[in-house]
């Protein structure tokens, strides 16, 4: 099968399109011949080194497609059944296993290439409005990088939570999608204090979450932007790494928290899995949470894939086709 590999972390044209041989599923794994391959941030973070997995490598988490064959103890789903996982051992590949337990059906009237887009971000974005920060109404949330993959899907869930929305974006294009997906109000915030204009916004009041995934150039500024007892959800780090917290600063800014949440901890179990994949794929299914596919290349393509994501050019998701 053709596949993307790594063997040595660093700029996007380490991301090299080779024959290797195609999995065996073994003991409770099933073989899925993947549609479409989701890319995701984490996927340049390991690119990079800044997360570290042992080389070579095929990157790639998120997928959907049609299982090809099971391994041993399999009952749960059959060859030929559509499936969508953001667990699978390298999704960057023509077919890719993943454990059974991290499999969801793909529901009969979504198409499988949405179904690939929508697991990682789509489940992020739920957990995040739903569980880390349950969102409702009479609460102010801050999204950053609000027309990102994350970012639109956020959106929606908080304004349809009845949250108060703000979002910062690096240009006006992006603004007016984050304000279609639901935000009221965008900050472009490579130009202007986006903390002193949540203030600004809120007649001083501040936030009661943000929800940060760019990190190093936020960080401090969502510190600022946040009511007292408020929550910095930090989720990411597209700028950079934050450097270490005084947690005595958490006290002088107003009892703060601050948490640094992971999607595997939120779809650790199979029931909680099967719960979010459901809302989301039925969310999507059902035309109340819509999809923006911002951008599709042939997998051989993934280094320009990876290129547009952190060259900041795009918005909403990307996907790589086998
Ligand atoms: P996005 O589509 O959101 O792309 C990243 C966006 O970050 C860019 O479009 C850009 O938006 C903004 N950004 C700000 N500074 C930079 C920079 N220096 N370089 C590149 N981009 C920058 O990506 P995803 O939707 O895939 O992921 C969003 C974030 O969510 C990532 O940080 C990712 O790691 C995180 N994530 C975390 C998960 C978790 O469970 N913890 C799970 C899934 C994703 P703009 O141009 O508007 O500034």
């Amino acid at each position: 099968m053709k596949a993307i590999r790594i063997h040595a972390f660093g700029e996007a044209g380490e991301l090299s399109h080779e024959e290797l041989p195609t999995p065996v599923p073994g003991a409770g794994e099933v073989l899925v011949r993947i549609e479409a391959a989701g890319v995701n941030f984490i996927e340049i973070y390991q690119r990079r080194g800044w997360y570290q997995r042992p080389l070579p490598f095929t990157p790639g988490s998120e997928g959907a497609g049609v299982v090809e064959a099971v391994g041993e103890g399999v009952t749960a789903v059959r060859v030929g059944e559509r499936v969508a996982s953001q667990a699978f051992a390298g999704s960057y590949a023509e077919f890719a296993v993943a454990p059974v337990d991290r499999v969801v059906p793909i529901p009969e009237s979504l198409d499988t290439r949405d179904a690939a887009a929508a697991m990682l971000q789509g489940m992020t974005a739920h957990y995040l409005a739903s569980s880390t920060f349950p969102l409702g109404p009479g609460h102010r949330c801050l999204i950053h990088a609000a027309a990102g993959g994350v970012g639109l899907l956020l959106c929606q869930l908080a304004r349809r939570r009845g949250a108060i929305v703000y979002g910062t974006t690096s240009t006006s294009e992006k603004a007016e999608r984050a304000r279609e997906a639901g935000a009221h109000e965008v900050i472009l915030y490579t130009e202007t204090d986006f903390a002193q204009e949540v203030r600004r916004l809120t007649e001083g009041k501040g936030v009661s979450v943000v929800y940060d995934s760019v990190g190093k150039t936020t960080f401090q500024g969502s510190l600022d932007s946040l009511e007292p007892r408020g929550m910095l959800v930090l989720f990411g780090q597209a700028s950079g790494p934050v450097p270490p917290l005084d947690l005595q600063v958490l006290n002088q800014k107003g009892s703060l928290f601050v948490t640094r949440p992971s999607l595997n901890h939120y779809v650790a179990d199979r029931r909680e899995l099967m719960q979010r994949a459901s809302d989301v794929l039925g969310g999507i299914a059902g035309g109340t949470l819509k999809l923006a596919i911002g951008g599709s290349w042939p997998l051989a393509e993934a280094s320009a894939a990876h290129a547009a994501l952190e060259s900041r050019e795009t918005s909403g998701k990307l996907l790589l086709i086998p």
